[in-house]
């Protein structure tokens, strides 16, 4: 604390000059007596002692000054540290955030809540690169699309030439294992500094690891739950999802089919051409499954060369259109193996649920049923359940 202000000169002037009146008779004798010893012993002890006290007054002004640069920078390193630990804070928050997504969806709800806080009033955007596709993964702050992409693609080295490298927003690339998945960027300004460099580098670290994980995490998933010859669902993952659709339509009302079927004289097809050519036939017919279905029907491979598909939301009438087009769609593509086509049929079943029903067993059974008489009718043609009127 200071104690003379600049509003106490005027009181230190009147009392030095109250001071110097008082003390006038002394100081003059003082003098005198500085002024003998001066004459008696040859010395010179005023300007001695003018000279001690100046010199004194400028080192303590000195020491003033210094003290004062200290104490500034102290306050600015504390401002500093406090501003660090707080952005240190946000990104182990949103490394946490990070920690709990396991898919993509959250990765993106995660970033949308915590890029507005590390951004720091700059614009912040991650973009994510499958198979050669970018593809936005959130954003807070406002950069033009197609600007986003420019600067990732220029971050990863896919730079189109001619583009200057020091406009833009700055980039971090997203790099997991040597590979780069991903671009993190942040508008120029307000400008950065290096320390919330570093910080952007480890929140694209944490984001590349994350998404990566969520990446393989799917893939696994993927490849527990599907029938990898066919691209269909296997049946251990077909009948938990067909007792979740069972129970969805019973509390919904709404109508809910099924279709089963199975290739004609498969065995022959393995015979003539061979096994591989047999695989190359089921892939077939597991793509023209997904031209002709909706992405809301599951498509499961039953057995060998017997699927199931189960249609939401559609009565009788919608699976003995959709059955059909599927047997005309493979009756009309042949398979090309090696130099041949292989012609391919298949027969089809397909059955209602009735109100309220749940068992999934009965329904298959149902529907195997009616595939049983689509082969007994004479093959490649459709047949509904008993009960569900006459067959197409
Ligand atoms: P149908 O018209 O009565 O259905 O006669 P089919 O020959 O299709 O029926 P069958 O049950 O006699 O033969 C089915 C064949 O499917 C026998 C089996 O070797 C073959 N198969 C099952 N799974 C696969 C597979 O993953 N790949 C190949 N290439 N063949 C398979
Ligand atoms: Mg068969
Ligand atoms: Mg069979």
């Amino acid at each position: 604390m200071r104690l003379i202000g600049r509003n106490d000169l005027f009181l230190l002037v009147g009392l030095t000059v109250a001071l110097f009146a008082i003390f006038s008779g002394p100081l003059a004798d003082f003098l005198d007596f500085v002024n003998q010893v001066d004459q008696e012993r040859g010395f010179r002890l005023l300007p001695g002692l003018v000279i001690l006290a100046v010199v004194y007054i400028v080192h303590q002004q000195r020491k003033r000054l210094e003290m004062r640069a200290a104490a500034l920078s102290a306050e600015t390193d504390a401002r500093q540290a406090t501003a660090r630990a707080i952005e240190m804070e946000r990104l182990v928050a949103f490394g946490q955030a990070l920690a709990r997504s396991l898919d993509e969806e959250s990765i993106r709800a995660a970033a949308a809540e915590h890029f507005p806080l590390l951004a720091g009033g700059r614009s912040l955007w991650a973009m994510t690169r499958t198979a050669g596709h970018w593809q936005l993964l959130a954003a807070a702050g406002d950069t033009v699309v197609t600007e986003r992409e420019r600067a990732a693609r220029r971050a990863l080295g896919e730079a189109d030439p001619g583009v200057d490298s020091r406009k833009g927003d700055i980039c971090f690339p997203m790099i997991v294992a040597g590979t780069p998945i991903g671009v993190l960027g942040v508008s120029r300004e307000p400008p950065i500094a290096e320390h919330q460099r570093i910080a952007m580098a480890a929140a694209a670290a944490l984001l590349a690891v994350s998404v990566k994980n969520a990446q393989l995490f799917h893939e696994v998933r993927e490849t527990g739950v599907r029938d990898s010859l066919t691209g269909c669902f296997n049946r251990k993952h077909a009948m938990e999802v067909m007792d979740g659709e069972l129970r969805r339509s019973r509390r919904s009302q709404l109508p809910l089919s099924l279709v089963m079927f199975d290739l004609d004289h498969f065995k022959d097809v393995n015979d003539r051409f061979g096994h591989l050519c047999g695989d190359a036939v089921l892939a077939a017919v597991g793509q023209q499954m997904t031209a002709v279905l909706r992405g809301s029907d599951l498509k499961c491979r039953y057995g060998g060369e017997e699927f199931l598909i189960l249609l939401p939301d559609t009565p009788l009438a919608g699976a003995r259109r959709v059955a059909e087009t599927l047997r005309r769609e493979i009756e009309e593509h042949p398979v090309r193996w090696n130099d041949a086509a292989i012609p391919v049929t298949a027969s089809f079943g397909i059955t209602a649920i009735t109100p309220g029903e749940v068992d999934a067993n009965l329904i298959i059974a149902r529907a195997d049923a009616a595939l049983y008489r689509a082969k007994g009718a004479g093959r490649n043609c459709v047949r509904a359940s008993e009960g569900h009127g006459a067959p197409a």
